[in-house]
């Protein structure tokens, strides 16, 4: 294939930055069409990029004209889009989360066997972090033996007073938790949430901290610390506890000093610098594929697999339980 022509569903925030990365620093792909329930803005994308404007996203994806979609649309328009991109038979890449509930995802996952091609992509990006990659390697590898627990924090300076206790999961921890089951190679088997003393900090909608802790099919023991009004900065740790070692997430914002009589470091402040490249390389990978024919990233049953975990963590904190993933084997299909 030529150049890959690609419509994209959503221009806001991240949308936008999709386009311009694709534009001005990826290679082998064309932003051709643009949609967005926000006319307005998706007419400035348009014009600034030469693309073509559609009305409904629905038009988009079925244009001849277009190859392969991009839905960067809110969470709820998610379904839809992927939708009408799999029966089109195009390939897509669908920001996480894939869709609001486990049962869609489900959906999705069916239609996508149904049609016996895998097409979908979900925007789970911290699998293409340099860091991550680097521990996977180690942890594969057999550098420091079989994994036994895992330890992360999800850390963020601050958020807005109306964030809510779900986001806590559907936000920030469902990147660990499509992130970890990929770095260990396991499958997860039961989850629970413990609430820790509350920041006076935070909103008064949310219990900040939480920590929600994962058992593994091996028996592995995850642990990850959400904190999203922690004050200093946005910090994401991990390190893998094996049988004969650890490993640690390299932090690429990190820049040694000396000064004043101080040792210290910088820190990230927002979670687009600090996974930049990762964005980067996501998108040039998925473009390579998708020319190649071929998804070989987080798939439809990796969303469908994070959003059967959220649902039941947040059913573990409002209980005050440990709750099992349910899940059915996972198809040969997605193997
Ligand atoms: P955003 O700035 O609010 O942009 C979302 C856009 O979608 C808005 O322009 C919105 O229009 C539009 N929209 C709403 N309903 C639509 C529909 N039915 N059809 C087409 N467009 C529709 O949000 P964002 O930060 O870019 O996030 C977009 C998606 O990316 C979200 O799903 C988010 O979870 C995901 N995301 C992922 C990461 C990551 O780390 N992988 C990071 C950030 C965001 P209105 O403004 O008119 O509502």
């Amino acid at each position: 294939m030529e150049e890959l022509r690609i419509g994209v569903v959503g221009t806001g925030a991240i949308g936008r930055k999709h386009i311009r990365r694709i534009t001005e620093r990826l290679k082998g792909g064309k932003v051709v069409a643009v949609s967005d329930a926000n006319l307005a803005g998706a007419q400035a994308v348009a014009a600034e990029y030469g693309a073509e404007l559609f009305e409904d996203g629905g038009a988009l994806i079925a244009s001849p004209g277009v190859d392969a979609v991009i839905v960067t649309a809110w969470d709820p328009a998610h379904k839809e889009y992927v939708m009408d991109a799999v029966r089109a038979g195009k390939y897509v890449f669908c920001e996480k989360p894939l869709a609001t509930t486990a049962a869609d995802c489900r959906e999705i996952v069916e239609a996508e066997q149904a049609g016996g091609k895998r097409l979908v992509q979900v925007g789970f990006m911290r699998r293409y972090d340099e860091g991550y990659r680097r521990m996977k390697e180690a942890v594969d590898g057999g550098f420091i033996g079989a994994p036994l627990m895992v330890h992360c924090a999800h850390r963020n300076a601050s958020m807005d007073p109306e964030y809510e206790d779900d986001y806590m999961i559907t936000q920030c921890c469902i990147h660990e938790i499509d992130l970890v089951k990929w770095l260990i190679d396991d499958e997860y088997e039961s989850v629970r949430v413990l609430l820790p003393r509350s920041t006076k900090f935070t909103g008064r909608r949310l219990h900040d901290p939480q920590i929600a802790q994962i058992r593994t099919k091996k028996g592995v023991c995850i642990d990850v610390e959400i904190f999203v009004n922690c004050q200093f900065g946005y910090d994401i740790q991990c390190q893998v506890v094996g049988e004969s070692g650890t490993v640690n997430l390299p932090d690429p914002s990190y820049l040694p000093y000396r000064k004043g009589a101080v040792r210290g470091a910088a820190l990230c402040t927002n979670w687009e610098d600090r996974f930049v490249e990762a964005y980067n390389v996501e998108l040039q990978e998925w473009i390579d594929a998708t020319r190649a024919g071929r998804v070989d990233g987080p798939n439809a049953w990796d969303g469908y697999v994070a959003a059967v975990t959220a649902d039941a963590m947040i059913r573990a904190r409002e209980a005050g339980e440990e709750m099992p993933v349910d899940l059915p084997e996972r198809p040969a299909f997605y193997r």
